[in-house]
């Protein structure tokens, strides 16, 4: 049969009803791409993988949680969803909310949201407000709201978002056969490192498939869950992460531990060198999720965790076309050359 979302993928291992009926763009079912020159430039000797989430259908792994969450907001009767958003919750809730017939109203922070998460918010028709606010602020308005209304939250706050979002452990543990020895993904409002985890709990009870060690990273500007304590000024070129009260920091911090792993933070510098080098190896992210990579770097180049022989993965959690401006903002620009042979000519066998 053809491939169905992960809902129905997945459907006995995901706590819904078993009979309903998914609201689905068939996101899932991402590459596990192996990068064997990239784990050659970070010293070599294991194995590495990207787990390419950014290759969901609005872009990002939002969209596993959102076809949980939108299917339970439809099955309740629902008429409104609404969320906080750095960018890409609200482009996937708006994608959902329009399969479903229902309204997405998306809350984000004014300013700091990446332009191809805003653009993807409007184009699925989403009805979007602004505040001269931060992330967390944002997230505190719309709970509010929806326990004040008939209005339902699709933050990760819902539980059926990580419901979905775990379905990732259970391709990743297909595709290898087990998990890996190491998990290494960016940590924002800590949703995903809990689904990681709970789905990896999942499957090796079922399937005696193992537990990785969990590498959660954080970015230096807002990095709570590293330095103990909330960040009420977040700041980050990595907006994706760029939240200083995570509503699911206890349960990261208890995945980070639980798994023997932990949970670090990286410069923004750091994150940006991990983007390029991805780039370089044809797997183009936006900053945010390029923070695994950058975080497994600076962890080997420590000595902090040995990678010898080890089988590492990393999540890619969303595209680069979502935040061109950072790749364009300081690029080199394309060569300008007359429309003429010789001169095209001469350029192509230049020494560059
Ligand atoms: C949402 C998001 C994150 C952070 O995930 P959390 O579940 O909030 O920790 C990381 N990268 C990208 C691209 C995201 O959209």
């Amino acid at each position: 049969m053809n491939y169905q979302g992960v809902i129905n993928r997945y459907r006995d291992l995901i706590h819904l009803p078993t009979d309903i009926d998914p609201v689905t763009l068939l996101e899932g079912n991402t590459p596990l791409i192996p990068v064997p020159a990239l784990a050659e430039e970070l010293g070599g000797g294991f194995e590495l993988y990207i787990k390419f989430e950014g290759l969901n259908p609005t872009g990002s792994f939002k969209d596993r949680g959102m076809t949980a969450a939108m299917t339970m907001a439809k099955a309740k009767g629902a008429k409104a969803v609404i969320c906080a958003s750095t960018g890409n919750t609200a482009a996937s809730a708006a994608a959902y909310a329009r399969r479903a017939g229902l309204r997405a109203i998306v809350m984000i922070p004014e300013g700091k949201v990446a332009v191809g998460k805003l653009a993807g918010a409007i184009a699925y028709g989403a009805e979007v407000i602004q505040i001269p606010g931060s992330f967390d602020e944002a997230l505190s308005l719309v709970v509010e709201i929806s326990q004040k209304s008939t209005v339902e939250l699709v933050n990760s706050l819902n539980p059926y978002r990580l419901e979905g979002q775990k379905t990732s452990s259970f391709e990743i543990c297909d595709v290898l056969g087990q998990a890996p020895d190491w998990l290494c993904l960016p940590v924002g409002n800590a949703g995903n490192i809990t689904s990681y985890w709970m789905g990896f709990k999942q499957y090796h009870q079922l399937k005696n498939t193992g537990l990785p060690h969990i590498l959660g990273v954080q970015a230096a500007g807002s990095a709570p869950l590293v330095i103990g304590h909330a960040v009420d000024h977040p700041e980050t070129i990595a907006t994706a992460i760029r939240i200083g009260r995570p509503a699911r920091g206890e349960e990261a911090l208890a995945a980070a531990e639980e798994s023997t792993g932990k949970i670090i933070a990286v410069t923004d510098d750091e994150i940006l060198a991990a983007q390029k080098m991805l780039a370089l190896n044809g797997i183009w992210v936006e900053p945010a999720s390029a923070a695994g990579i950058a975080g497994l770097k600076a962890q080997i180049q420590t000595g902090s965790i040995n990678v010898n022989q080890k089988r590492i993965v990393a999540i890619c959690t969303g595209h680069g076309m979502k935040d061109p401006d950072i790749i364009t903002s300081k690029m080199t620009k394309p060569t300008l050359l007359p429309a003429d042979y010789d001169a095209i000519e001469a350029f192509i066998l230049r020494k560059p």
